[in-house]
């Protein structure tokens, strides 16, 4: 029987769902916007799983709180340390160039979906932005494959580009009946849900994934009103979900915060101009190149600034001094050693510099100031990145059980919560299946 299946993934076991699962990742979304959203009164679906029809939980995301270590997290069930991916970007020090982690040979552990693909699950990925795409959807059979369960992947970015052969579907500007969002808007991420609800309609997939873009949480704060309209926008299409017979599980890659000051201006500490003024002199120019993974193509609504910064030094430079030094500077959370940093928040040795750097929680880093174009940035900044950011909701559209007391749970943990650890909700069809 189908319901005794099992499907083991980079050393977790999943149970086989017994009716769809869809996991949500809530770009940005740092636990007051729904609980201001609920407060409000604007998220009656919300509202009801966490006044106790399902679970209401707060959890750990990874560091660096970005984009890509945690959708691959979630994915993948482990941490990047695991996966590989520690941020949008990385240093190849050995190749001397900057490296995007958008592409899948960077990925170092299969994700659940192409594991419950080969068991016969079939499979619905969207993502707001392309970037995300191959990574979410590396090793997925498309279009028909000989024997294959179906899977399809792809990005609202790019949903007039679909083919069978690369992401298991056409026409889906008709399908979901939207015109194609701009990339800085609400509705790439409006697409996201109206695909996910028209997929479980017509082709109710047994694993699916949706995952958004925090455009709006870098523009506005918990509780307003630009907030509250994005919130209850997804609260309908997270009840059709629901009404549809799914479970409905979400979480957050990371939360978001303030990063200015009274008057608006970005707190920013600049490590490079920082380091190149204390190093140049003994080391020459080239003694610190600072990595800023939250970088990526999309940079307009944050300046490619945020709260966790990688430091590579050259040969001779003492890193221990440099760490001291930094770690001194007001503004500065935390500073490690690769071994320490990389130890404490799971990550990837080879893929980080010498020194890892977080700042608190309403201050940036950047490179230098010359390098940052701020002049996208229409409202006071607000970013993510540092550890005051890995904080974010877990909600789930059924109640909990058999989660271990003490037991630490993190955003990735969600299809396990959800494929293993469901209770079932007093529903007519499951009345009738019980019996
Ligand atoms: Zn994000």
């Amino acid at each position: 029987m189908a319901e005794n299946r099992i499907v083991t993934v980079n050393g977790r076991s999943y149970r086989w769902p017994d009716r769809p699962v869809v996991a949500v990742c809530v770009d940005g979304s740092q636990p007051e916007y729904i609980e201001r959203a609920i407060a409000a009164g604007v998220m009656p679906w919300a509202e009801k799983i966490v006044a106790g029809q399902g679970a209401d939980l707060r959890v750990d995301g990874v560091v660096p709180s970005f984009t890509n270590p945690n959708n691959l997290s979630i994915v993948t069930g482990q941490p990047p340390a695991v996966h590989g991916i520690c941020g949008n970007f990385y240093y190849d020090r050995d190749n001397d160039r900057e490296v995007m982690m958008n592409e899948p040979e960077l990925l170092r552990a299969p994700t659940l979906f192409s594991a419950f693909q080969r068991a016969g699950a079939s499979v619905a990925i969207v993502t707001a932005k392309d970037k995300l795409r191959r990574l979410l959807g590396h090793g997925l059979e498309f279009g028909g494959a000989e024997n294959a369960a179906e899977a399809i992947c792809f990005s609202s970015e790019k949903a007039d580009q679909t083919s069978l052969a690369e992401h298991g579907i056409e026409g889906v500007l008709e399908m979901v009946g939207m015109p194609l969002p701009s990339v800085y808007s609400a509705e790439l991420s409006e697409f996201v849900f109206a695909a996910g609800v028209k997929l479980m309609q017509t082709r109710r997939p047994d694993i699916m994934y949706l995952s958004t873009t925090d455009y709006i949480q870098h523009k506005f704060a918990p509780g307003s009103a630009g907030a509250n309209a994005f919130y209850a926008m997804m609260d309908k299409y997270w009840a059709q979900l629901d009404a549809l017979g799914a479970v409905v599980a979400l979480t957050a890659d990371h939360g978001m915060h303030a990063k200015h000051d009274a008057a608006g201006e970005p707190q920013v500490i600049y490590l490079q101009d920082l380091l190149d003024a204390q190093l140049a002199d003994h080391h020459g120019a080239a003694a610190a190149r600072v990595i800023l993974p939250i970088t990526d193509p999309y940079v307009v609504h944050h300046g490619a600034l945020g709260s966790f910064a990688t430091v590579y030094l050259a040969p001779g430079v003492d890193i221990a001094t440099v760490k001291a030094g930094l770690a001194a500077q007001p503004g500065i959370e935390l500073v490690c050693d690769n071994a320490e940093g990389c130890a404490r928040f799971e990550l990837a040795a080879d893929r980080m510099g010498d020194l890892i750097v977080v700042a608190e929680r309403h201050v940036v880093l950047g490179t230098t100031a010359a390098r940052h174009d701020l002049s996208g940035l229409d409202v006071p900044l607000r970013s993510h990145g540092g550890v005051s950011e890995q904080r974010v909701p877990l909600l789930l559209s059924r109640p909990l059980v058999g989660i271990e007391a003490g037991r630490r749970l993190r955003n990735f943990d969600i299809y396990d919560l959800a494929l293993n650890h469901l209770a079932v909700r007093a529903e007519p069809d499951f009345a009738e299946h019980m019996q």
